[in-house]
C-alpha cells in the first residue's frame, strides 16, 4: 500500500516536470554559448536510436507477463554507447531518452571514448522473485542483442539493478554470441570480470565532488552536517564514505520515509540494517517524510534517489549551503535557478554522478586488455579524473558567468558535437 503510494507521487510528478523538455532546453542554451548551429541541436535532442522491446516471462504462479522495456542510445560519434538499465516501476520513455543524453554529458565530462545509452524495465523488481528477475533479465538481454555489444552499445546497474542481474545479462549475451563476452556489461561480479570500486564508485564519485565543493566554499567536511536523500547503491556508500571522513550524517531516507537527528545517526547500524532495496525506515516509528528531510538543517545536502526532488516549491526552504547531485535529474530547472540565486553552490549530476560510468569504463579497458587492475589503482585513476573534472567545470562556471549546470553541459556536450562534425553529420 504504502509502495504503491510511493510510487504515483513520484510518477505524477514526473509526469508534470518532463526531464527530457528540461535536458534538452539546456543542452540548448549549452550550443548556442558555444556557437554552434542550431542543426547541432537538432542532432543531439534526441537519440540516435530508441528501441521499445516487449518481454514474456513466465511468472511463478504460472502466468505469463508482458514487461515493456526501452533502449536509447544517444550518440555514438565518439564510441559506442553506454550506460545503466534501471528496473522501475515509473520507467518511462522519455525518462530513458534523457537518461540516455545525460549518460553523454557525463562520458563528455570525465573524456572517455563513449557517447550516451541508457535502458529501463517497467517493473517492480521489490515484488518479484529471483527466478523471475532471471527471466526478465535474460528476455531484455534476448531482445535488444541486435544493437548491444562490447563495441556498439554497453549497458551497466541503474536504480534497482545489480552485479546479480548484470551476471545473467553477460551470461545470456555470452550464449547468444557463443563466446565469453565480457566487455558486453559492466558492474559485473569481480569473479566475472567486474572491477575492484565499481560497486562503489559512484559514491567515491560524489565524495570527491564533495570534497572539492568544500574547499571552495571554505567548509571542513569533517564536522559538517549532511543529509543524503536515498539510500540505495550510491546513498548508502556514500553516507558511509563520509562518516568515515568524520561529517556528521544527520539525515538518511529510502522510498518510504526518513530519519533526522542533529547529534548524527549510528550509519553502520543502518547499513547493517538496509535490504537489498535500500529500505531501513520502515523498522523506525517516528519518521520524517522525504520533504521535510530535504528541507531539514545541514551545511551540505545530497539527493541520490530520483528525479524531480528539488523543484520551485521547496529550493527556497533548502538549508545546505552546498548541494550535490549524487541522483540523475533530482533538480528542476526552475530550482536549479532559486539555488544558485541564493548563493548555494550546486554540483550538478552529470558532473557529481560520472564516478559510476568512469569506473565501468575501466572495467571495459581489463575486460578488453585481460589485465585486471588492483583497488588502489582504480581509486587513483578515479580520483584525478574527478578532480579535474569539478575544477575544469567550476572554472568554466566562473569565466563563463554561468552555473555550474550549464558549465557541465558545455564540457559534456563539446566532444560529441566536435566528432559530430568531423564525421560530416552536421
Ligand atoms: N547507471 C550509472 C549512471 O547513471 C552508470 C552507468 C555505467 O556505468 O555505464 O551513471
Amino acid at each position: 500500500m504504502v509502495a504503491e503510494k510511493a510510487a504515483d507521487t513520484t510518477k505524477e510528478r514526473n509526469n508534470q516536470l518532463d526531464v527530457l523538455s528540461s535536458t534538452q532546453a539546456t543542452i540548448k542554451n549549452a550550443l548556442e554559448k558555444l556557437g554552434y548551429p542550431d542543426e547541432v541541436y537538432e542532432l543531439l535532442k534526441e537519440p540516435l536510436r530508441m528501441m521499445t522491446v516487449r518481454i514474456p516471462v513466465r511468472m511463478d504462479d504460472g502466468s505469463t507477463k508482458i514487461f515493456t522495456g526501452y533502449r536509447a542510445q544517444h550518440n555514438d560519434a565518439v564510441g559506442p554507447t553506454k550506460g545503466g538499465i534501471r528496473f522501475h516501476p515509473d520507467v518511462t520513455e522519455k525518462e530513458v531518452k534523457a537518461l540516455s543524453i545525460w549518460m553523454s554529458l557525463k562520458a563528455g565530462i570525465v573524456d572517455l571514448p563513449y557517447g550516451g545509452g541508457k535502458g529501463g524495465i517497467i517493473c517492480d523488481p521489490r515484488e518479484m522473485s529471483f527466478r523471475e528477475l532471471e527471466a526478465l533479465s535474460r528476455g531484455y538481454v534476448r531482445a535488444i542483442s541486435q544493437i548491444v555489444g562490447p563495441t556498439k552499445d554497453i549497458p551497466a546497474p541503474d536504480v534497482f539493478t545489480n552485479s546479480q542481474i548484470m551476471a545473467w545479462m553477460m551470461d545470456e549475451y555470452s550464449r547468444m554470441d557463443e563466446f565469453n563476452s565480457p566487455g558486453f556489461i559492466t558492474g559485473k561480479p569481480i569473479v566475472l570480470g567486474g572491477s575492484h570500486g565499481r560497486e562503489s564508485a559512484t559514491a567515491k564519485g560524489v565524495t570527491i565532488c564533495i570534497n572539492e565543493a568544500a574547499k571552495k566554499r571554505n567548509l571542513s567536511v569533517k564536522g559538517a552536517k549532511v543529509i543524503v536523500q536515498g539510500f540505495g547503491n550510491a546513498g548508502s556508500f556514500l553516507s558511509k564514505f563520509l562518516h568515515d571522513e568524520g561529517a556528521i550524517v544527520v539525515g538518511i531516507s529510502d522510498a518510504y520515509g526518513a530519519l533526522y537527528d542533529p547529534e548524527g545517526l549510528d550509519i553502520d547500524y543502518l547499513l547493517d540494517r538496509r535490504d537489498s532495496f535500500g529500505t531501513v525506515t520502515k523498522l523506525f516509528n517516528n519518521t520524517l517524510t522525504n520533504k521535510e528531510l530535504l528541507e531539514s538543517e545541514c551545511d551540505i545536502l545530497v539527493p541520490a534517489a530520483v528525479e524531480n526532488q528539488i523543484t520551485k516549491e521547496n529550493a527556497h526552504n533548502i538549508k545546505a549551503s552546498i548541494v550535490v547531485e549524487a541522483a540523475n535529474g533530482p533538480t528542476t530547472t526552475e530550482a536549479t535557478k532559486i539555488l544558485t540565486e541564493r548563493g548555494i553552490l550546486l554540483v550538478p549530476d552529470v558532473l557529481a554522478s560520472a564516478g559510476g560510468v568512469t569506473v565501468s569504463y575501466f572495467e571495459w579497458v581489463q575486460n578488453n586488455q585481460g589485465y585486471y587492475w588492483t583497488e588502489e589503482e582504480i581509486e587513483e585513476k578515479l580520483l584525478q579524473t574527478m578532480v579535474k573534472s569539478f575544477n575544469t567545470i567550476y572554472d568554466t562556471a566562473h569565466n563563463r558567468k554561468v552555473d555550474m549546470r550549464l558549465a557541465a553541459y558545455m564540457v559534456g556536450v563539446r566532444k560529441m558535437a566536435e566528432a559530430s562534425r568531423f564525421r560530416g553529420w552536421v
